[in-house]
């Protein structure tokens, strides 16, 4: 809707109300999730706040346990709160974490062991319709970005833990979401490989504009990100909503 052109305040300030929503990509606000019933329920995350843009380049960190996996699926849509809400207000309302614009990266890469690695990367878009030529030419480009051109036609079983990983972060690359949420990516890799998937990361995020959030255990991944986040039981930590959530 075009706005009122006098430049009084209040119209001056819609606009800018408006280019905030289009910047928020994830909005959780109160938001709890418990699992099971009775004295067997968890609650795995607490009445947590938080908030993710375009220019978002967040780890999560906290020990196991800590719930750091359940926020990131209730970012994702794979999970609905108990209590709250997470709302997606600049991505499109489709239902799927996948047509909505979000990549995830898994902690072990789940391809696909019968299909090499240009097929893997080009699965999502064959399945979306993608032209053979727009496939072929993104399938390049993506492994290319994450180092991993050479490996096109190598199988699964015929990577390294790492080699794989930047397959599956070359495979989100391809289908350019706006959002990237990788949980523990390097969980699984050794100092060196983990920084090289990091990297991978990244690039992608910086070549597409995209957001990216990484739930790590270790120290050294999450000082990558600008921003960082700290889980403990459930709760995001409180000097993480001085560094930027409850905004
Ligand atoms: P983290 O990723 O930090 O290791 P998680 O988010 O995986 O932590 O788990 C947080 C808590 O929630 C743990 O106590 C875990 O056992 C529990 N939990 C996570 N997912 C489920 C589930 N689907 N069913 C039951 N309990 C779960
Ligand atoms: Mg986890």
């Amino acid at each position: 809707m075009k706005q009122n052109a006098t430049p009084t305040k209040s119209a001056r300030a819609l606009p800018e109300q408006s280019a905030e929503q289009e910047m928020l990509l994830v909005a959780c606000r109160d938001v709890s999730i418990t699992f099971g019933d009775g004295l067997a329920s968890v609650v795995a995350v607490h009445g947590t706040d938080c908030s993710i843009r375009a220019d978002s380049r967040v780890a999560i960190a906290g020990p196991s346990g800590s719930g750091k996996s359940t926020l990131l699926h209730l970012m994702a849509g794979f999970e609905q709160p108990t209590s709250g809400t997470v709302t997606w207000p600049a991505l499109p309302d489709t239902g799927s974490d996948l047509t909505r614009g979000i990549g995830v990266v898994f902690q072990t890469p789940s391809l696909v062991p019968t299909l090499n690695v240009f097929e893997n990367v080009a699965l999502p878009l064959n399945l979306a319709g993608e032209p053979s030529t727009t496939i072929t030419e993104r399938v390049r480009s993506s492994l290319e970005l994450v180092d991993a051109a050479e490996l096109e036609n190598r199988l699964p079983d015929e990577l390294s833990g790492g080699q794989a990983q930047r397959v599956a972060v070359a495979r989100v690359l391809a289908q350019r979401p706006r959002l990237i949420l990788a949980d523990e990516p390097t969980g699984q890799l050794d100092h060196h490989t983990g920084q090289r998937v990091v990297d991978a990361l990244l690039a992608t995020a910086d070549a597409l504009g995209a957001a990216l959030v990484v739930t790590t255990h270790d120290e050294m991944v999450a000082q990558r990100l600008t921003t960082r986040w700290s889980m403990h039981d459930g709760r995001l930590q409180p000097t993480a909503a001085v560094n930027g959530v409850l905004r």
